[in-house]
């Protein structure tokens, strides 16, 4: 499946220089996010992973699919003040200031394999986040999956302790 083909690139958003990519394209084709999503969870097997985490927005969506068909848990990651219950937060440098990222504190227990799931791939920061509050849980990351990958953003150099799997890449 030509999925490359598939994914919508618009200029200049959502500011000036950044060519986005829109995987809404593969969404609303029924046979290609069905296609993703089985080659998402292939890459997978074998892993003995217990738990797919999937970093808010785009990761749910690429995430919990893939949970469901390997019958496994999901467990969402959020901007802050968006989890009801306790959380522990990681705090990490954009080019500009600061973001963080909040899990619920009882989501992961001690020892349980988790493969972080995201859409796309670009500096690597929002899912060494992720990971981070995984591994201050207890969890131990075996995978991080993504549908595509931006390589000329290097996060593969960010990622470098982790296996990182890609559908799609952008040089
Ligand atoms: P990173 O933290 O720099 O690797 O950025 C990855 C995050 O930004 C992911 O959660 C993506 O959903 C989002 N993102 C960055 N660029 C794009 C894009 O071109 N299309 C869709 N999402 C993007």
């Amino acid at each position: 499946m030509d999925l490359k083909g598939m994914i919508r690139e618009i200029q200049d958003f959502p500011k000036e220089g950044i060519n986005f990519k829109d995987i809404t394209t593969i969404l609303k084709d029924g046979a290609a996010f069905t296609y993703v999503i089985d080659k998402l969870a292939a890459q997978l097997e074998d892993l003995e992973v217990d738990v797919i985490v999937g970093p808010e927005a785009r990761g749910f969506i690429v995430g919990t699919p893939v949970a469901y068909k390997l019958g496994k848990a999901f467990v969402p990651i959020r901007k802050p003040g968006k989890l009801p219950a306790e959380t522990v937060k990681y705090e990490y440098e954009l080019e500009y200031g600061t973001d963080a990222l909040e899990v619920h504190k009882d989501a992961i227990k001690p020892g349980q394999r988790v493969a972080i799931l995201d859409d796309l791939l670009a500096t690597g920061g929002t899912v060494l986040a992720t990971a981070k509050l995984i591994e201050e849980l207890g969890g131990t990351v075996v995978s991080l999956n993504f549908l595509i990958e931006l390589t000329f953003l290097r996060g593969r150099e960010t990622l470098k302790d982790y296996q990182v799997k890609t559908l799609v890449s952008y040089n």
